[in-house]
């Protein structure tokens, strides 16, 4: 075969895997030899704190990169170059040090990444180096899916219709590497130390292990085996944050440690074969999509609101709502619910859909407070978090975004917690304090008899909050602050 390089350089980014890796298989095709890096970057690690989940997800997963390409290439010394600093930087004297005539990458569509990349492409040209990169993240990206007038998207059905009727097995195939492995040359003889630890880049252990939260791809294997036995019930068991519903991949998606192609294949085949629990994790898989082009076409969404005037709206501010944000992120609202979903994050880093949307809700329509906290908060936090469909979460909840839901809907978080975690199992689960309560009481302590409190030895003021706000009084006034809204309807 025709190579059009002599050396390139692979630059894994958020595609930390050699199967189906649509970049890897562009180099390997491209290159007589390849060199692989990884650069943990210090524009993006200095802004986290010490111990951080993602971060430790990451370098185990890298230590699985590592090995895998080691395998798969069979060299002696061959594997994986990491380097800690900025990538910018990293990038562009590794491509010289090696002699490389091009870098391929994985398309990132975060509005920062995108900067970067362009500063990548830049330096290298200066140098005569080429950047390739490629979709490998999505399905379709940016203006793959447009409207019959040629504009992207704002409602989801119909995206998600047409996604539909576009996609086709040429779309998921998968991007082979094994057959042009041979392409993976051994590192130069300074280059071939391990995967730093995490001391060796500042970092500490967090509990990640003592989570079980499987890393690399043989953790996203392992999570996608387990869901696929439980993936046609999922229209049923999704909703309910006691029970093992949802697929838990998010960390995986977010880090590339899955094949977004394959999970894809595997849900519409089972789809086709009239599994409803497949057509909607399949939907949940083309939001994701939806929100990544809503990023890449919009985005100032990254900043404000996708309706322009919603950012009229007066949030509330000073020392009261600091501290109502404070109780919030600390699960110290007095509503169990929400209270549990925030010990949720805050212990393991994941939250239930259905949690992400009633805590969200009661941020932004409860406590009244501008949705960028929450989804600040939640960027720290989550695991899985990912830009697009953290902000596609939090103009939803704020009925800010595009498809969003009506300003006028306000959840109220007790009828929430009465309808998906009815018997309390969840909220026993994450606070403890709360388990003697009857199944009735649990979702509202406030309304017990003194009685049932006592005897349940559940103190409010004291070993749990009373609540910091009434439902009914802050759904008035958020009617009202939404009022600006409607007006320019
Ligand atoms: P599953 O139910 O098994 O779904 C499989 C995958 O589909 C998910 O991993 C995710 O990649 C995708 N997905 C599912 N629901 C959505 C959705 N509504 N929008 C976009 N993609 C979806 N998802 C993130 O991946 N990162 C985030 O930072 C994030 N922040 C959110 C914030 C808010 C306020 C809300 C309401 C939702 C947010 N979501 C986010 C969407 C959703 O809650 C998570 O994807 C899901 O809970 C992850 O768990 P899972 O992998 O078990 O999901």
């Amino acid at each position: 075969m025709n190579k059009k390089y002599d050396t390139g350089l692979m630059w894994f980014r958020r595609d930390l895997r050699v199967v189906d890796n649509a970049a890897l298989c562009m180099a390997l095709k491209a290159c007589r030899q390849l060199h692989c890096v990884f650069v943990f970057d210090t524009d993006i690690l200095n802004a986290l704190p010490r111990a951080d989940r993602r971060v430790e997800f990451i370098q185990a997963s890298l230590c699985e990169l590592d090995t895998a390409l080691r395998q798969l290439s069979g060299v002696p010394g061959a594997g994986l170059i990491v380097r800690h600093g900025a990538a910018l930087e990293e990038v562009v004297t590794l491509a010289k040090t090696l002699q490389v005539q091009a870098v391929f990458a994985a398309h990132d569509y975060e509005p920062q990444a995108r900067a970067r990349d362009d500063q990548v492409l830049g330096a290298l040209a200066q140098v005569g180096i080429a950047l390739h990169t490629c979709k490998d993240h999505v399905v379709f990206e940016g203006r793959e899916i447009l409207t019959q007038t040629g504009s992207p998207y704002g409602v989801f059905t119909p995206y998600k219709n047409n996604w539909l009727a576009t996609v086709t097995p040429q779309h998921l195939r998968t991007h082979e590497t094994a057959p042009y492995a041979s392409a993976l040359m051994a590192r130069p003889a300074g280059m071939q130390q391990p995967v730093p630890s995490l001391a060796e880049i500042g970092f500490e252990k967090t509990n990640l292990s003592s989570l079980k939260i499987p890393t690399g791809s043989s953790g996203g294997a392992q999570l996608f085996e387990n869901f696929f036995e439980r993936m046609d019930e999922y229209d049923d068991t999704r909703n309910f944050p006691a029970v093992k519903g949802p697929s838990y991949l998010g960390v995986h998606l977010r880090f590339g440690t899955v094949s977004i192609r394959q999970l894809v294949a595997t849900a519409l085949q089972r789809q086709i074969q009239g599994s409803l629990g497949a057509a909607t994790w399949l939907a949940e898989l083309i939001w994701r999509d939806f929100y990544f082009q809503i990023l890449a076409n919009f985005p100032r969404v990254a900043e404000g609101a996708y309706k322009p005037e919603y950012n009229a709206i007066q949030w509330e501010q000073g020392p009261r709502a600091e501290a109502l944000f404070k109780a919030w992120c600390e699960g110290r609202t007095g509503f169990p619910l929400v209270d549990a979903a925030m010990a949720q994050i805050n212990q393991t880093g994941y939250m239930h859909n259905r949690l992400r949307m009633v805590v969200g809700s009661f941020l932004v329509k409860d406590l009244g407070l501008d949705w960028r906290w929450g989804e600040r908060y939640f960027a720290q936090h989550l695991n899985d978090f990912d830009l697009s469909a953290n902000n596609g979460g939090w103009q939803w909840v704020s009925s800010s975004g595009c498809d969003a839901q009506p300003y006028f809907r306000i959840f109220n978080p007790v009828s929430q917690s009465e309808k998906f975690d009815a018997e309390g199992k969840f909220i026993r689960r994450y606070l403890p304090q709360l388990a003697q309560l009857s199944n009735k009481a649990i979702h509202a302590p406030w309304t017990a008899k003194p009685m049932e409190l006592q005897m349940a030895d559940v103190t409010l003021g004291g070993n749990y909050p009373a609540p910091v706000v009434a439902h009914d009084e802050a759904r008035a006034l958020t009617l009202l602050r939404y009022a600006v809204v409607k007006k320019t309807l």
